[in-house]
């Protein structure tokens, strides 16, 4: 069986991650501190495909920064599933960086760029507007009422 080993002769059953002999009986293949670590890393990837189900794994690792290999860890150990994802934004559209990403046409980066070239425009509208929100009304022509 994987995940064991002998210690004075006797065989244990360890941790995955750090190798520390752990409980026969544990429902984890981890150590409390390790599996502790690996679920606030799988709360991270949880509450992200809660906001965008069907993330690709290197959607995730962008926009959450887990490790790609983290990622598919958890879909070996059936923690995450895959499935085929038909509509995939390849690249970035602005960059080109391989993005792989059912929900966001550009890479993270990207975003932040776009997102604050459009505030400083809005900005600059903003000025340039300056009095020209107010309301329009037509002046009637002296004469001409009644
Ligand atoms: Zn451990
Ligand atoms: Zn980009």
């Amino acid at each position: 069986m994987k995940n064991k080993r002998y210690h004075k002769g006797v065989l244990v059953r360890t941790c995955k991650k750090c190798k520390k002999i752990i409980d026969e009986k544990s429902l984890y293949d981890y150590c409390p501190e390790c599996f502790e670590k690996i679920q606030d890393i799988f709360d991270k990837i949880e509450e992200y495909l809660k906001e965008y189900p069907g993330a690709t794994a290197f959607e995730i690792e962008q926009e959450t920064g887990v490790p790609y290999h983290i990622v598919n860890n958890f879909v070996r150990e059936g923690r995450l599933i895959e499935i085929p994802n038909e509509y995939l934004n390849f690249e970035c559209k602005r960059c080109g960086r391989l993005l792989l990403s059912a929900h966001h046409k550009y890479c993270p980066s990207c975003r932040k760029e776009i997102e604050e070239e459009l505030a400083s425009v809005k900005k600059q509208l903003r000025g340039s507007l300056n009095g020209g929100n107010a309301k329009m009304h037509i002046r009637h022509k002296e004469g001409r009422r009644k």
